[in-house]
């Protein structure tokens, strides 16, 4: 099994919000980042890595590679399924948790949790969230943070 975690500021201009493989209209500014800042999609994909020992996102991912500039974190989650897949592994489920105040996940958790799915070739997706209680950065809403957990067997 593997673990990841993945933080992004906000962007102090405007810009699409795109969490957990969606896009949240309405919800205020997006995330800052190299990518779309999509910090539960991170969150998966280092998460699978982590479970393979196949590096991290910034090792397969990385900023100087034009391939990746302006990804979505979809994208990658779909890359990272076919690493996954081609370094001898079957993904057995994923959990993410996004950590902060906005958007509100609850309300289309399923939507989510069916794209992340739909991007890692069907393995089951959980998706919750939770908020710091106003506490630290993601309370204070500077920012985005998302944990995950992925299953892995070898096939
Ligand atoms: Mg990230």
């Amino acid at each position: 099994m593997g673990v990841g975690t993945d933080v992004h500021p906000f962007a102090s201009h405007d810009r699409p919000l795109w969490v957990a493989g969606l896009e949240w209209p309405g919800e205020g500014p997006g995330l800052a980042g190299h990518s779309d800042g999509d910090v539960a999609a991170h969150a998966i994909c280092d998460a699978l890595l982590s479970a393979c020992s196949l590096g991290d996102l910034g090792k397969v991912f990385g900023t100087s590679d034009p391939r990746w500039s302006g990804a979505s974190g979809v994208t990658l989650v779909r890359e990272t399924a076919r690493l996954v897949d081609e370094a001898g592994w079957l993904i057995g489920n994923v959990a993410v948790q996004v950590i902060g105040n906005r958007p509100k996940i609850g309300k289309r958790r399923d939507e989510a949790a069916k794209t992340l799915s739909e991007a890692l070739n069907g393995a089951a997706v959980s998706v919750s969230a939770t908020t710091t209680d106003g506490l630290g950065l993601t309370g204070r809403g500077e920012g985005l943070a998302a944990l995950a957990n992925a299953l892995v067997f070898p096939k």
